[in-house]
């Protein structure tokens, strides 16, 4: 049984997705007790398709034991290939595999949403200190100086040390902190599917993570799931939606926008029936967003576009940062919080 570390009352997190999840967990493998209040019914749950994995991400896992893991279901692609959409020529080739891990000291692999997420959650369910509690909407928090409340949808109260708000992109906790309203819309959208490897025709397979450039588009393919799966992410400019989030998306618009484009990416367009579509936002950076008791953490803090691929990586580095900061002074949270926000601005990458 893990013991507890300094004081009664647990650490709250709002949200338990990716980034709520592996703070969770690494602040109760330093002794802290956690709840994790999830608005979502019924199980913790992740949808969404394939992510891309820089070596930074597995820096930071390999601290709290997970890296492992998280390789198992992993695909490990032998390179990053850029085509033209339209002549279909190589644009460039970035290899990955053997000679990049040894130049960064960490892989760069590819994963399904929710693998990475059930990597978290199975680290939480075996851990004793980490209650995960769905169904349960954080609506308002109070910052009392020597602990927090926060105010669940109902009205329930509960009492903690401090507050970490892993709620995404459009976080209640940030309203607070930072207070910059809602995201920004970039005009961008993306459509997200994950094929069987036997939907995928064999001349169209490839293991490589392949990008294919377009006018005002781009199409993404690579193996999932230790090659099981086939993710596509097809990205066009749009500015006829202001919002929305994992939403069915309409195949007509697709094709209208990819009209014309080389026969491999209309060929795989086509084996999709239903496609997800995100609305893809971002914020201005904040230089800090730790007030007091309460914190932000991945998405809530720095919500980036998914050109850098980093936005579930640095959900995790974060983590792994507050719950060394915390567990470095843990009678003395606003100042670990202000020492975590800090170091994340300052040194980008803060595990490497
Ligand atoms: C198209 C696309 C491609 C991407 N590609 C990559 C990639 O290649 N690599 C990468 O690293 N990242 C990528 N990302 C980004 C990555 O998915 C996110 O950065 C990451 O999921 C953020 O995790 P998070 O836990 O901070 O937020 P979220 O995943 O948004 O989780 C927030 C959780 O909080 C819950 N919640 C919200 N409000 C409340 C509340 N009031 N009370 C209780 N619970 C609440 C939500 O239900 C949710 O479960 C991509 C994103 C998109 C859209």
């Amino acid at each position: 049984m893990a013991k507890a570390n300094g004081g009664d009352l647990p650490f709250l997190v709002a949200g338990g997705g990716i980034g709520g999840l592996i703070t969770a967990y690494a602040l109760a493998r330093k002794g802290f007790p956690v709840r994790v209040f999830e608005q979502a019914a019924g199980e913790f749950k992740e949808l969404g398709a394939g992510i891309q994995l820089g070596p930074s991400i597995f820096r930071a896992i390999e601290r709290v034991g997970l890296k492992a893991g998280m390789m198992d279901d992993a695909w490990v692609p032998p390179s990053i290939e850029m085509r033209d959409a339209l002549s279909g020529e190589r644009v460039t080739t970035i290899p990955l595999g053997e000679p990049f891990t040894a130049r960064f000291g960490q892989p760069y692999a590819v994963t399904h949403r929710a693998d990475i997420h059930g990597v978290y959650l199975r680290a939480c369910q075996g851990n004793n200190l980490v209650s995960l509690e769905n169904s349960r909407k954080v609506d308002d928090f109070v910052d009392k100086g020597d602990e927090v409340a926060i105010r669940l949808e109902g009205g329930e109260e509960v009492r903690g040390r401090a507050l970490i708000g892993c709620d995404g992109m459009w976080s209640k906790v940030r309203s607070r902190i930072v207070g910059d309203g809602a995201p920004r819309v970039s005009g961008h959208i993306a459509y997200r599917a994950v094929l069987k490897r036997e939907e995928v025709p064999d001349d169209l397979w490839r293991p490589d993570v392949v990008l294919w450039a377009g006018p005002k588009t781009h199409f993404v393919h690579y193996p999932l799931r230790r090659g099981t799966l086939y993710n596509l992410v097809a990205v066009f400019h749009s500015d006829r939606y202001v919002e929305g989030w994992n939403t069915v998306g309409d195949p007509e618009e697709l094709f209208k926008r990819f009209n014309g484009q080389r026969p491999e990416v209309l060929r795989l367009l086509k084996r999709i029936e239903t496609w997800r579509m995100w609305v893809l936002c971002d914020r201005e950076p904040v230089k800090d967003w730790s007030k007091g008791r309460v914190t932000l953490l991945g998405d809530a803090a720095h919500p980036m576009l998914q050109y850098l691929a980093q936005g579930a990586c640095m959900a995790s580095e974060d983590a792994v940062a507050l719950a060394e900061a915390v567990a470095a002074s843990p009678h003395a949270n606003p100042g670990a919080f202000k020492a975590y926000s800090g170091s994340a601005i300052s040194a980008p990458g803060a595990c490497s």
